[in-house]
């Protein structure tokens, strides 16, 4: 049985388990996972006026996955035309979140500080600044003496350059979830959460998804599904015979308790070196550093000797974090291509599938540009916001198609 989708959850049976008494809901497009990209995707499609929209998350709330766990960083300091047009695009929509969806953002736009400490660094980072003037980025060239008059904090030790972009910063990442779909509700996409999907039933062409079984029901797409599943996207697709390589890598982050002694504001400070970055949070200071030898795993604990690692890194970079105390940490998952970039495409062979994902630790600042490009997609027929040609799936069947993105944290 199906009905339309302005029906509501109460319209089912309460005796039998949603999942046995549920009519098929019908909907125009069907958003899987409910993190910044998916949230920020159904907002795009509604705003479109582009038909009936469900958001579906197995989560009680939006935005408790990677989002939530994430730094927060937002720059268009990359190496690739293609993230640095995502990032531009975005930045823009972040600094007008509020005008345009009613929502207020905090963006600290206190720029992002890469110290640069070997020479193909400096080499790489020469070409990258040169891309980043013809894009239009006011971004800055500094030399050692100029990184230690405006950012005293920063040990130089090694330092042979640096490069600041002041329009980079970072946002709340709560905060960006929320505007999105709040903006969306209003405009009528209908939210499910604590709806976990089980799988994707397909139609016997094996083309077409013709339901997504979760537990609350079954919810049939008139138009296409789009996952929107971050690190738990490969399965899914595996399921319904798409490869999708996306692999889940844990990274963690510590906050300390409230310190001053690096007065504010101080930018997001990136020690390319060491991967090592740490911004201003809360009244503290937040750190991250990936442990680039450990394997791919949904393992999400912190781990305590890697911990002592990262202060340690953080204390040789800015000793005067000594003095700081951690609060609390975590760990969450980046979603990691093999060439570090997302996957914003059809759903290999499935007529009516779609997969955006895979933004490879970079996610949050992109949702606002992959919501936008998702959205011309599926309605349109085509992007046009920004060139995403080369985020296919298709091209890791073909090694000379991947990109490369160096500046990955
Ligand atoms: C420690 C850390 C630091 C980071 N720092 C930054 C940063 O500074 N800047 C930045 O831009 N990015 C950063 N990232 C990366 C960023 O968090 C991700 O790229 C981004 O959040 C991806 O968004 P998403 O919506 O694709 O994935 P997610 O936020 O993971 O959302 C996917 C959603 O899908 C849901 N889902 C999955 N499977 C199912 C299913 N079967 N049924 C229903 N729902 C399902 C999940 O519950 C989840 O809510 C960081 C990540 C980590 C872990």
């Amino acid at each position: 049985m199906i009905v339309s989708a302005d029906e509501t959850e109460s319209a089912r049976c309460p005796m039998l388990p949603p999942v046995l008494c549920s009519p098929a809901m019908e909907f125009d497009y069907i958003v899987i996972g409910g993190g910044c990209m998916g949230a920020s995707i159904a907002y795009h499609l509604a705003k479109r006026n582009a038909g009936t929209v469900a958001l579906l998350e197995r989560n009680t709330f939006l935005g408790q996955e990677s989002t939530g766990k994430c730094a927060g960083g937002v720059r268009a300091q990359f190496s690739t035309e293609v993230n640095v047009r995502l990032s531009l695009l975005s930045i823009e929509r972040f600094e007008n979140f509020e005008k345009e969806l009613g929502f207020p953002l905090q963006f600290m736009q206190w720029g992002y500080l890469f110290l640069l400490t070997n020479d193909d660094l400096v080499k790489a980072f020469r070409k990258n600044y040169e891309q980043w003037t013809r894009l239009g980025m006011k971004a800055e060239w500094l030399e050692p003496r100029e990184v230690g008059r405006r950012f005293p904090y920063v040990k130089l030790d090694g330092i042979k350059a640096a490069t600041f972009h002041q329009r980079d910063g970072f946002a709340d990442p709560n905060d960006i979830v929320q505007g999105y779909a709040r903006a969306g509700r209003a405009l009528g996409v209908k939210e499910f959460t604590d709806c976990a999907v089980i799988g994707l039933k397909l139609a016997p062409s094996n083309r077409r998804i013709a339901s997504v079984q979760t537990s609350k029901g079954e919810f049939v797409p008139k138009k296409h599904v789009v996952l929107a599943t971050g690190a738990w996207t490969r399965k899914l697709a595996h399921d319904i015979g798409v490869e999708v390589p996306i692999d889940p890598y844990r990274r963690q982050i510590l906050v300390t308790k409230e310190f001053k002694e690096i007065p504010l504001p101080f930018p997001m400070t990136v020690d390319m070196g060491t991967g090592l970055y740490f911004h201003p949070e809360s009244g503290g200071v937040l750190i991250g550093l990936s442990d680039e030898a450990e394997p791919p795993s949904f393992n999400e604990h912190l781990n305590d000797e890697f911990s002592e690692t990262m202060l340690m890194t953080a204390m040789e970079r800015c000793p005067v974090l000594e003095n700081a105390a951690v609060k609390r940490g975590w760990a969450g998952l980046y979603e990691v291509t093999p060439d570090h970039h997302p996957i914003i495409d059809k759903l290999g062979h499935i007529e009516n599938g779609f997969v955006c994902a895979g933004f490879s630790g970079h996610g949050l600042m992109h949702a606002p540009a992959a919501g936008i490009v998702t959205a011309e997609w599926l309605v349109d027929g085509a992007p046009k916001s920004v060139d995403i040609g080369r985020l296919t799936l298709a091209r890791f069947n073909n090694p000379e198609a991947l990109l490369s993105e160096a500046n990955v944290i």
